[in-house]
């Protein structure tokens, strides 16, 4: 069982404790508190303004050596302390330490990316040098970005936010998810004994302290990834000071599998690409089309895999996929299977909690229901795949895009012209072909229609911390 201790902020490179702190819990067993947060007062946050404005004033002249080495630093700290962030990680957000795609694998991600990203730049571009007049482009750095993180991947999303800020020459304050705020506020304290003073500041509480956050009129940018719901206030907020935001919100990706295609062939990635993180993805595979005379194949192919990978306590080696995160999600959930159950749906595999003071939930394959169910229409965010059947691809592919979700979507099938085809038809920030769920950090990643607004990763990404400067002198 782990020890209960004191996780602090760090601001302006100091340990800063608070008066209130709040208890974090295991939920693969909600009796044990694996930690307690810090609840932030206004007057931290302030504290954490101020500190990030002092650190900018400086550090928007650094170099694009000290930059690359800051980046470099982040993730060789992420590297180092690894085993120590991804057993947190583990505990306090659910996910399995060892399984090939638990917290282990995060912090690998975290590494990776922040190693990337301190590699690439957005070098000054000339656009014209004539007779008339001289132009260059420069990326200048915006100041404070408020960065704002949800509970599903705590801390390869805090990198995704932290390290492109860094590596433009802005300073940040961080406000990670009140379910999942130890391992955010770890990192970032040992980000601090390497990084000079108020580069990354962390500030931990509840949804009030992000609101404050991005109302407050000391940032010039926000970096948000949560709900859509949410996304929308924090979109509302950064109009008031016109400040540019980067918005990576909810998925109800759909996938389309090809008339006549043998499921078995797909099997691992249409399971792990819906199932990933116990389906607790932005970008998983949430809702099946097939046609009607391949859903008996599919149904098999999925409930076999289902039957075969282990849903436990993310600490115990066998597991392969852990607990939802939270309450709210559990509830949310069974809620959701309920409501499939009432409307026609037959779960093939699960359908009701495993049981025990957690939040563990079975892997659930539910076919019979169809559009106009919670659970197709929804973005569910747990172990649930509806599988759905079709007779006419056309009528697949205006079900798949008729949401206001936009993130990802995947065809799958052994024509690659088809692919291709239906490929161009699915509106979404990524198509997949044959795959679903994978993220690469020189590869741009973002959503369309209410699942986001800008892209993360790659110099796309980067540029998204900048502004563009025209110096442009009369020849
Ligand atoms: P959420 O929107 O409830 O919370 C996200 C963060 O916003 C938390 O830190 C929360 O405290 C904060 N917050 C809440 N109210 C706020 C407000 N009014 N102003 C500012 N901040 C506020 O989301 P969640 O439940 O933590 O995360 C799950 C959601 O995140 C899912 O919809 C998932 O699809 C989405 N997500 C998207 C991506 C992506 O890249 N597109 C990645 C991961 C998760």
């Amino acid at each position: 069982m782990a020890m209960s201790k004191r996780y602090e902020m760090t601001i302006g490179g100091e340990t800063v404790a608070a008066d209130e702190y709040m208890d974090i819990r295991n939920p693969a067993n909600t009796e044990e508190v694996v930690g307690q947060t810090p609840v932030a007062t206004t007057a931290h946050l302030e504290q954490a303004i101020d500190a990030a404005s002092t650190a900018f004033e400086s550090w928007k002249h650094s170099s694009e050596e000290e930059r690359i080495d800051a980046c470099n630093t982040m993730a060789k700290i992420c590297t180092d302390n690894a085993e120590e962030l991804a057993a947190l990680l583990t505990q306090e957000q659910g996910k399995p330490l060892s399984s090939p795609i638990g917290s282990q694998f995060e912090l690998g991600g975290c590494g990776a990316w922040a190693g990337h990203t301190a590699g690439l730049s957005l070098p000054e571009k000339l656009i014209e040098d004539s007779g008339d007049r001289h132009v260059v482009q420069q990326r200048v750095p915006l100041g404070v970005v408020a960065s704002i993180t949800p509970w599903n991947f705590p801390l390869m999303i805090a990198i995704w936010h932290i390290v492109p800020g860094i590596r433009t020459g802005n300073t940040v304050v961080i406000k990670p998810s009140p379910f999942t705020p130890l391992s955010t506020l770890r990192m970032v304290e040992l980000f601090n004994e390497a990084l000079p003073p108020g580069l990354v500041n962390v500030i931990s509480g509840g949804d009030e302290l992000g609101a404050e956050l991005t109302n407050h009129s000391g940032i010039s940018k926000i970096v948000f990834t949560g709900s859509i719901a949410t996304g929308k206030k924090v979109m509302a907020s950064a109009a008031k000071g016109v400040v540019p935001v980067t918005l990576e919100l909810g998925g109800n990706d759909a996938g389309i599998m090809l008339p006549g295609t043998d499921p078995a062939q797909f099997g691992e990635g249409l399971f792990f690409g819906s199932m990933f993180n116990s389906g607790q993805t932005c970008g998983a595979l949430k809702r099946l089309y097939v046609h009607e005379d391949d859903l008996d194949a599919t149904v098999q192919t999925l409930s076999g895999f289902a039957a075969n990978v282990p849903v436990g306590d993310g600490m115990e080696e066998s597991s392969v996929l852990g607990p939802l995160q939270n309450e709210q999600q559990f509830k949310r959930v069974i809620e959701l299977v309920e409501d499939a159950k009432a409307n026609g749906g037959t779960c093939i595999t699960g359908g009701e909690p495993m049981g025990g003071p957690n939040y563990l939930y079975p892997v659930t394959i539910v076919t019979g229901i169809s559009e106009g169910v919670r659970l197709v229409d929804e973005e569910q965010f747990g172990p649930v795949l509806p599988i759905m059947t079709y007779t006419d691809i056309d009528d697949a592919i205006d079900r798949a895009n008729g949401t206001e979700f936009g993130l990802d979507a995947s065809v799958w099938g052994t024509d690659a012209d088809e692919c291709a085809k239906v490929a161009a038809r699915l509106e979404a920030g990524t198509v997949f072909v044959n795959k679903h769920a994978e993220i690469a950090p020189h590869v741009p990643f973002g959503g369309i229609k209410c699942s986001g607004l800008g892209v993360e990763f790659s110099e796309e990404g980067l540029a998204a911390y900048t502004s563009i400067k025209i110096i442009n002198k009369a020849a």
